[in-house]
């Protein structure tokens, strides 16, 4: 682990343009746990199926019952961890460009990092699904479910469910990043979701070094990825920031980012 880290540390102080890929493993540490998994929480139920737009039209009272007022609890209180603090960390020196995270949860953006395209949009905001009204999810009163707008019209969280497209802003930005990097950080994802599980193929075809930071290999593993840390997110990301440091690098600081 720690040759791998000390890899993952050089590749990171030669990068110009470092990007990551974040799914739901970097927030298991805050206390979010994934979709897929031992110990999710969502064990007992198949979110594929509940996260299904067709499942949230269907019967939205039951989805805000089982998956999203559950979901609300936990953003509501979570905090960001190591992992996030060290991407953000990695960000304000100068080595990473962007972060491209599938969750959303926001803790990227409460770490501190300011580059995020949140590929399945926000969680932090509700919107009518009659008349496009939003209301923020904190504020939203969920003691009769589904909550409703004052026209009447029933609240979705504002991010995108299965079945439903990606915003096409964070999808090009996502492949242009993916595109341009030179090392991409694929953290705490199954890459088992499309097209999300695409950006670092781009950014291997691109000539990247892509490094996977997860307890357990992922299809990329073999075929993609340039190496896996096989541990825990914020740990890992702890120690390669250490390493930096304890290397004396600044990174690519002030750079022709
Ligand atoms: P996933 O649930 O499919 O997979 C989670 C991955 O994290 C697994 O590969 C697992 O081995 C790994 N992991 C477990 N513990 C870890 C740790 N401590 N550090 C690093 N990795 C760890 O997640 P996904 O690939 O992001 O796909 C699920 C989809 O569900 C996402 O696209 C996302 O939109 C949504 N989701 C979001 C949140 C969130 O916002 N926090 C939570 C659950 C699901
Ligand atoms: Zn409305």
């Amino acid at each position: 682990m720690e040759e791998l880290i000390n890899r993952a540390a050089e590749a990171l102080s030669r990068s110009q343009h470092t990007v990551a890929l974040t799914g739901a493993g970097i927030s298991i540490e805050s206390g979010i746990p994934p979709f897929r998994g031992k110990g999710g929480l969502w064990e007992k139920i198949d979110p594929m199926t509940f996260a299904h737009i067709d499942a949230f039209k269907r019967d939205p009272a039951l989805v805000w019952e089982v998956l999203v007022k559950e979901m609300k609890g936990m953003i509501d209180t979570a905090r960001p961890n190591d992992a996030h603090i060290s991407l953000a960390r990695l960000e304000e020196m100068g080595i990473l460009s962007a972060v491209i995270t599938q969750n959303v949860d926001g803790l990227h953006q409460a770490a501190g990092s300011r580059d995020v395209i949140e590929f399945h949009g926000n969680f932090a905001w509700l919107r009518c699904m009659s008349c496009d009204g939003r209301c923020e999810t904190r504020e939203a009163d969920v003691a009769q479910l589904p909550p409703r707008c004052s026209c009447g019209g029933i609240y979705r969280p504002d991010c995108v469910f299965f079945g439903e497209m990606i915003p096409p802003g964070a999808l090009t930005r996502s492949q242009l990043a993916a595109s341009q990097c030179d090392v991409m950080l694929v953290v705490g994802t199954s890459a088992l979701v499309q097209p999300a599980a695409f950006m670092p193929i781009i950014a291997k075809e691109g000539g990247a070094t892509v490094i996977e930071i997860n307890p357990e290999p992922t299809p990329l593993t073999s075929s993609v990825s340039d190496f896996l840390i096989a541990g825990s997110a914020g740990p890992v990301l702890s120690s390669v920031l250490e390493t930096i440091g304890a290397n004396g690098s600044g990174g690519a600081s002030g750079s022709t980012r």
